[in-house]
């Protein structure tokens, strides 16, 4: 999405579909201003003793329906808008699977491949130093996103706590579990995404043996789906990262590419240094490529924008999960919706992220861990019944799957926001 501001995209889906929807106006103004965003420079003392700057940003998009929540995301391409469009991403998606949460969400501009493990963990100490007034388990809690992890989660509590002078396990989620994360944490998203994939290929007839899969993006939400989907029989013929992509008619055994991205991990440090494509001899094509392939499903799984004006009628795959957040561009979703794709959206396709952070959340509050069979077996009761209200607009209201989802939400968040008074009821008095 080169030319189009990805935050007014996100905004004019908002307004688009909470129009149609007959959502008022007080709610759709509410949701087309952030409540605030900072911006923050952050010192780091890089290891041959220099000094850098990097600049990083945390936003509150919205708290009517409770604390703000939403990752922190490493990259080169952070910018404030992204920033502020995933963090309305989130405000939607908590909504859809009725989290008691607002959506937030950070970033900073950082190639963190570049930086040794201690500069790594100062850039996160001082991350947090500068959002530290800002967040709180009551106010705004912030999670992995891409290119961040437990362990740099681990570093921000630690800086956190240290600022606070006391233990606030619940102010940030995805944490190591011996400092009070949740188990089952790291599969959730991709867990998620299965759980909701499973339940459209029941509606939709689908068998896995025959629905071959290709999935962009090999990270932490882009490998668990792949994982699950090839044990419940999918064939994954297509996966790839940030270096590109590789192809088998016949399909991939996920857990051993895995182990050798973990190998290749276990000698650079922090992040993998080898790529899919040198892990095993097979066709090697683009990420564009990857996009266009002839599959029953497709995964976009890594960043937002890959699917535009640029390449939406040349997807071949009927069916889009979007594990990514924002990968369709909101120009698109007609023309997709024209030629009879189904988008199973962002919003409530990887919400299996955040929902087993309000796992975590609510297990550090009470200061009781839950099992690993209780956080799967609460994730997918959620997950289904989210799934089940989404469809339920889908099939009475005659709407895609997202303003299905988008309705949802839309309607949360207008209820709690009208109850604190409308136009007319301020007017009538
Ligand atoms: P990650 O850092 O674990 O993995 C990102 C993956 O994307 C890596 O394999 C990387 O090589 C690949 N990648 C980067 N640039 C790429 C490109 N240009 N083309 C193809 N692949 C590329 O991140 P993640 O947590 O898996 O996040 C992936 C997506 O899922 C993001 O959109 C994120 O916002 C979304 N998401 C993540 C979570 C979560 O809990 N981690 C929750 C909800 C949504």
């Amino acid at each position: 999405m080169a030319d189009t501001n990805v935050f007014e995209d996100a905004v004019a889906r908002v307004q688009r579909i909470g129009t149609s929807a007959g959502i008022r106006a007080e709610t759709l103004a509410a949701l087309r201003h952030p409540l605030a965003t900072l911006t923050a420079s952050l010192p780091v003392r890089m290891d041959d003793g220099s000094t850098r700057y990097f600049v990083g940003f945390r936003c509150r998009y919205n708290d009517v329906l409770g604390p703000t929540k939403g990752g922190i995301r490493y990259h080169p391409g952070v910018t404030i808008e992204e920033v502020q469009a995933l963090a309305l991403w989130m405000t939607v998606k908590c909504a859809v699977v009725g989290l008691p949460y607002g959506g937030g969400k950070g970033g900073v501009t950082v190639d963190p491949k570049q930086l040794s493990r201690l500069e790594l963990e100062r850039l996160s100490r001082s991350y947090m130093r500068a959002i530290a007034d800002s967040v709180g388990p009551d106010i705004d809690i912030p999670a992995p996103d891409v290119y961040t992890n437990a362990r740099i989660m681990g570093w921000m509590l630690n800086e956190y706590e240290t600022i606070r002078r006391e233990k606030t396990p619940g102010v940030i989620t995805g944490k190591p579990v011996g400092l009070g994360g949740s188990l089952g944490r790291d599969e959730a998203t991709g867990r998620g995404a299965f759980i909701v994939i499973q339940e459209f290929a029941k509606r939709r007839g689908l068998e896995p043996g025959k629905t071959r899969v290709a999935v962009q993006g090999f990270g932490n939400a882009g490998y668990h789906v792949a994982r699950l989907l090839q044990r419940a029989g999918y064939p994954i013929v297509a996966v790839s990262d940030s270096q590109g992509a590789i192809y088998s008619e016949n399909g991939f055994d996920i857990d051993s590419l895995y182990q050798h991205k973990q190998e290749s991990r276990a000698l650079s440090g922090v992040y993998c240094s080898g790529s899919v494509c040198e892990l095993v001899d097979h066709e090697r094509i683009t990420n564009a490529e990857l996009l266009e392939l002839d599959v029953e499903l497709l995964v976009p799984a890594a960043l937002e924008g890959v699917i535009d004006a640029n390449n939406a009628d040349k997807i071949r795959a009927p069916c889009i999960a979007e594990v990514a957040n924002g990968p369709i561009t909101g120009d698109v979703d007609e023309a997709l919706a024209d030629a009879g794709k189904v988008v199973l959206p962002d919003v409530l396709t990887n919400a299996g992220g955040v929902t087993v952070s309000y796992f975590e959340w609510v297990q550090n509050r009470q200061g009781y861990p839950l099992t690993l069979d209780d956080v799967r077996q609460r994730l997918s009761d959620r997950l289904v019944a989210a799934f089940d209200d989404v469809w339920r607009i889908h099939e009475s209201e005659e709407v895609s799957m997202r303003a299905a989802a988008y309705r949802v939400a839309l309607r949360r968040i207008g209820a709690a926001i009208e109850s604190q008074g409308t136009q007319e009821y301020f007017a009538g008095g």
